[in-house]
């Protein structure tokens, strides 16, 4: 890992920076690029111009490691609500959550119970959930809580992250029991045991894992097989292995930030493929940004040249 992307990490976790770096104009400023605006509203602005390109969107509220009951059902409430005004406007976006935003710091049955409440809500307005996945601390609690909950509602999927050593051993019971999977390489700072530390070894690793969620189709199940990458290099080439296996072009369904790989998104649409890009808003976007310019330190310059720009 390079000492850009270790020391950007090591301040996405800093309490005081989650605190202050959001107050720095220029941060503020250059967060733009990734975040259309704090407003949910800004976020469905984003969404319906997305819409006429064949894109669909997921958002996320940002918002992790909340110590408060409180806070944890606001967010709750939050989801609640705009999961049926997205419904009331025919939308068609889908929510990814993170348990830490639901109170699991706090407990795991805190977290169910307002996940499950979200769950509920998302269900009944015929809508998909998603899971984030976070530091590999929270791995086992996100897993036993999404499958506890799609034994209870059929439109539920996690992430699971190709950096991850377990992973390979964790994607297989997702698969049968037909929980949707949002492979990504993985944003957090992870130790060598526990995570691959080489960029060729995480995208072998991703590529591995790919050609068993698309084999996963063939259970008719509901298990649905999702590409969180904007690796277009690695997107040909699942692409190429789905249709070496017969897949058709709209079985393999990418997922971008957005911001990232717009040209991509849309000459993906174009070759028949599914994409949805995920749309994030709210205030707490500090420690998420800081992982955006982790997974690519050339953007520090954005925040740079956001200093100087007019
Ligand atoms: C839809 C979605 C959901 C995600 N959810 C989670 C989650 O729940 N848990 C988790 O740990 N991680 C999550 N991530 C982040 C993920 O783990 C990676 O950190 C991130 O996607 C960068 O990896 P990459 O696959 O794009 O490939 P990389 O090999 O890192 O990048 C490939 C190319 O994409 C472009 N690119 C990548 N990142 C950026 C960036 N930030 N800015 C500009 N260009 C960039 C660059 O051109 C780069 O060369 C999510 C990512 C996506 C797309």
């Amino acid at each position: 890992m390079s000492l850009t992307r270790s020391a950007l990490l090591a301040i996405s976790e800093n309490r005081w920076m989650r605190e202050r770096g959001p107050r720095l104009w220029f941060v503020r400023r250059a967060v733009r690029t990734f975040m259309p605006g704090e407003a949910f509203d800004d976020m469905l602005r984003a969404a319906g111009e997305l819409r006429p390109l064949g894109i669909e969107a997921v958002f996320t509220r940002l918002g992790e490691n909340v110590a408060a009951a409180a806070e944890a059902a606001a967010v709750t409430r939050h989801y609640v609500e705009v999961l049926q005004a997205i419904a009331s406007k025919g939308l068609r976006c889908e929510p990814s959550i993170k348990l830490t935003q639901l109170g699991l710091d706090l407990g795991t049955e805190q977290a169910y119970a307002n996940l499950r409440a979200i769950a509920e809500r998302s269900h009944e307005t015929g809508n998909y959930l998603w899971i984030d996945m976070e530091q590999t601390t929270y791995v086992d609690a996100t897993l036993e809580l999404t499958k506890r909950l799609k034994a209870e509602f059929p439109g539920v999927g996690v992430c699971l992250q190709a950096y991850l050593h377990r992973t390979h051993d964790d994607l297989p019971a997702l698969v049968d029991q037909g929980i949707g999977v949002r492979l990504v390489k993985g944003a957090y700072k992870e130790p060598p045991e526990l995570a691959y530390p080489k960029k060729s070894e995480v995208d072998e690793s991703f590529f591995r894992l790919s050609v068993a969620m698309l084999e996963g189709l063939g259970r008719n199940n509901g298990f649905r097989p999702v590409f969180g990458t904007h690796d277009t290099g690695m997107i040909a080439r699942i692409r190429a292995h789905a249709e070496r296996a017969g897949l058709a072009a709209r079985d393999v369904e990418v997922h971008m930030l957005y911001g990232i790989q717009r040209a991509e998104q849309g000459r993906l649409v174009k070759e028949g493929a599914v994409v949805r890009v995920l749309i994030a808003y709210g205030t707490f976007w500090f420690p998420w940004y800081m992982r955006r310019l982790a997974e690519r330190p050339a953007n520090v310059w954005f925040v740079i040249r956001s200093m100087f720009a007019g």
